[in-house]
């Protein structure tokens, strides 16, 4: 009988032996197994010859796949990134997995259930659900063709559906993905723009490497042509009948990027996304696997997706915090990108209008093919960019009389005006004006967000929520005071002052959901709303061409931050908000309020853009001899008692010195208290990436099995991107 090696999503670094008496079993099968009390689904990793625990090994209890459901390229990336990122193996290799594969269902989609009109040829709405405005809505929807139900009920309720059921003008129908045989044949490329020099240089740079790897950085302002260049280059490789990867950014995937593509190349995009079904995305998979999708559209964990015959990777915006996943298993999907094209022998495009300052220096030393498009296709202009100085001003709401008055001309000139708070809710804190006492969360030791609308106050860090109270904690004084402007507040005023003009907010807290979001932009862009009023989701990805007034309240917090990529995050916030603006007809401008107006980080990127500003902050970087002139590895620990923290990096700490590699800590998370738990960090810095993991590697079982293990969370953050 043979022993099987088999790993398990469990958070041990090793693998788990089981006997079979099949002798045929593929590396890169599923199996079910029994562990302890429990059934799991494991991943067959190989064969061994010998057990130590040969008496006691028990027999796989089901094999779940004839054939492999990770190929030998997939699963040799999971092995590099079980190594590279220090994580356990059976982790790495079901992150890798659709979920509806981690938990043993068949690689075979089941039918997806669809809404679809009865009588597909009925154009007037039907008598019986004339006044019920959803149903209507709903609808009209289908009269465009079956819709799948669960994306459907992003945007309507249950009962909307049923409506529409139960009278019976719909039905709900499971289809089974059709196989795709013809896909090539339906490739017709549509009308295109002709490329400007700029274009056409890249994307014949870009297509001279189909067929092997090559990276390039294609930094390009917002309104450039990258998704221009994009659509060319992969022109070629669809002409070769190979599959195109496009990661996008969390927010960036938007049914306007995706139509963008379907138009172009008449063939359908694949997309992945986390509004998805279980089964929706084991379909898209599925088509990718068997080369039934020519084009795959993305966020972070579609870089996972197989192809059968890949031709080139797009990382649209590669600078997006998205890519990282922050918690568990920590990878860098940009990252994993390169490994990926290595693998295939295919090219890959990393396009960013603010690209990070690690592609940035691959990119200036000729790691990577640097490709720049200056300025904005068509005839759009770039929005002028100004600081407003704020010192000794009165403020509304956050906002200098001039700045309203600027925004009033906007406005009366009939264009849109979008304006940026990087805090949601009314105000950051709730303050006594008798005795100062601030509110604080008690388990994050931080200020209370004051929630007006929905009369409570609420911890951002931890969630947590009380009502509002009426009198101070502290010493009973009734006269409480908000302090610091959030988008609730801002909307109120701006509700007020302009009360003419529509206003819409557009944060976490009015957005619930992906579809939401669009609904809200589609409203923007067909001029229902004056006023954008919104948090960092307004920075990413959308185009709002009638906007021709960008303002920053306040951004002054990131000058001081103790992260040293805070400039750089900043730097970027504000080049892409004012990248959202203008066009050919209408420039725009953007301004930001600041009590540092001198301040050279906001001269050097007002006078000289982002390109000029990220050269720079290289250099200072390499004065600095921070990332990425040296590399970084964290290890994060929280615990219930801080000493337990601090006791446990002090251990490692111990254990991991040695020649080259430096150890800075045990210090303080900048979030030192989180969810009543207190959080440590403790810095690995060396000039070899090689040499750091190595060293970690060494060490990081008897990591493992230190006692003190038990009582405190930790993980290990290989290249780090915040200290929070
Ligand atoms: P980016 O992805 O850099 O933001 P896009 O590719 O979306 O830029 O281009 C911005 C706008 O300019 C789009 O409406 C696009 O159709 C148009 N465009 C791009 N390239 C050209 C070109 N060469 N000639 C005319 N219009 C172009
Ligand atoms: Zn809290």
């Amino acid at each position: 009988m043979p022993i099987y090696q088999v790993a398990l999503a469990l958070p041990k670094r090793q693998l788990f032996d089981y006997l079979s008496d099949q002798t045929d079993i593929q590396v890169g099968c599923r199996v079910r197994v029994s562990f302890g009390p429990r059934s799991m689904v494991g991943i067959v990793t190989g064969t061994v010859a010998s057990s130590p625990h040969f008496a006691k090994l028990k027999a796989i209890s089901q094999l779940l796949d004839q054939h492999p459901v990770l190929d030998e390229s997939l699963l040799s990336l999971c092995h590099w990134m079980a190594q590279y990122y220090h994580h356990p193996i059976g982790e790495v290799l079901h992150a890798a997995l659709p979920v509806a594969l981690r938990k043993g269902e068949s690689d075979q989609p089941k039918p997806i259930d669809y809404l679809r009109l009865l009588d597909e040829s009925q154009l007037e709405v039907p008598e019986a659900i004339k006044r019920a405005k959803k149903q209507v809505h709903l609808f009209h929807a289908l009269q465009e063709g079956p819709q799948s139900l669960t994306g459907l009920k992003q945007h309507f309720s249950d009962s909307v559906i049923k409506g529409l059921v139960d009278r019976e003008i719909a039905k709900i129908e499971p289809i089974a993905a059709e196989i795709q045989t013809n896909l090539w044949l339906k490739l017709e490329v549509g009308d295109k723009p002709t490329p400007n020099v700029e274009q056409a240089l890249a994307i014949t740079a870009i297509t001279q490497t189909l067929g092997r790897y090559a990276c390039f950085l294609l930094e390009g302002i917002t309104g450039s042509g990258k998704t221009e260049v994009y659509l060319q280059s992969i022109e070629e490789v669809l002409l070769n009948k190979q599959q195109v990867l496009i990661l996008v950014p969390e927010i960036g995937l938007t049914p306007q990027t995706v139509k963008r593509f379907e138009k172009r190349f008449g063939l359908e995009v694949g997309v992945l996304h986390s509004g998805l079904s279980d089964n929706e995305r084991l379909v898209v998979w599925q088509k990718s696997r068997r080369g039934e999708v020519a084009i795959v559209i993305g966020t972070r964990s579609a870089i996972f997706t197989p192809m059968l015959n890949p031709g080139m990777i797009i990382v649209d915006e590669e600078h997006d915090s998205s890519y990282k996943q922050q918690d568990g298993l920590r990878y860098n999907a940009r990252d994993l990108a390169v490994l990926r094209a290595k693998a295939h022998n295919v090219p890959l495009v990393l396009g960013s209008a603010t690209p990070c300052l690690e592609t940035l220096n691959n990119a200036l030393t000729n790691k990577y093919q640097h490709l720049q498009l200056i300025r904005r296709a068509g005839n759009a202009l770039q929005a002028k960019q100004n600081v407003l100085d704020i010192t000794n001003q009165p403020l509304v709401a956050g906002l200098a009389q001039g700045m309203l008055q600027r925004m009033e001309q906007h406005l009366n000139a009939g264009s849109q005006i979008m304006l940026f708070v990087n805090r949601r809710g009314y105000a950051p804190a709730l303050l006594c004006h008798h005795c100062g006492h601030i509110e604080e969360c008690k388990r994050c030791n931080k200020p209370y967000t004051v929630h007006k609308a929905l009369h409570k106050i609420q911890c951002h860090h931890c969630g947590s929520a009380r009502s509002l109270p009426s009198s101070c904690q502290s010493c009973g004084h009734h006269e409480l005071v908000t302090h610091g402007v959030g988008t609730e507040q801002l909307e109120q005023s701006l509700k007020k002052r302009f009360a003419q003009f529509s206003s819409v907010r557009i944060d976490s807290d009015s957005v619930r959901g992906k579809t939401k979001l669009n609904d809200l932009l589609e409203e923007i862009n067909r001029g229902t709303h004056h006023i954008l009023i919104g948090t960092q989701i307004l920075s990413k990805g959308h185009h709002f061409p009638n906007v021709t007034l960008v303002v920053i309240l306040d951004a002054d917090g990131a000058l001081f931050s103790a992260d040293y990529r805070a400039p750089e995050h900043l730097a970027q916030l504000i080049t892409q908000l004012s990248g959202r603006a203008g066009r050919a007809e209408k420039p725009g401008e953007m301004w930001l309020q600041t009590h540092q107006p001198g301040h050279p980080l906001l001269q050097d990127l007002i006078h000289n853009g982002y390109g000029h500003f990220a050269r720079h902050a290289l250099l200072e970087r390499k004065h600095a001899g921070l990332p990425p002139f040296c590399f970084h590895t964290l290890f994060r620990a929280e615990a219930s008692h801080i000493e337990l923290a601090f006791e446990f990096l002090s251990q490692v700490g111990l254990m991991l010195t040695c020649l080259g590699v430096k150890v800075i800590g045990p210090i303080p998370a900048i979030m030192e208290k989180r969810q009543g738990r207190y959080r440590m960090q403790l810095l690995l810095q060396a000039n070899s990436r090689s040499l750091l993991n190595k060293v970690i590697a060494s060490q990081v079982n008897q990591i493992e099995s230190l006692p003190i293990t038990r009582k405190v969370r930790w993980s290990i953050d290989v290249d780090p991107q915040d200290f929070m």
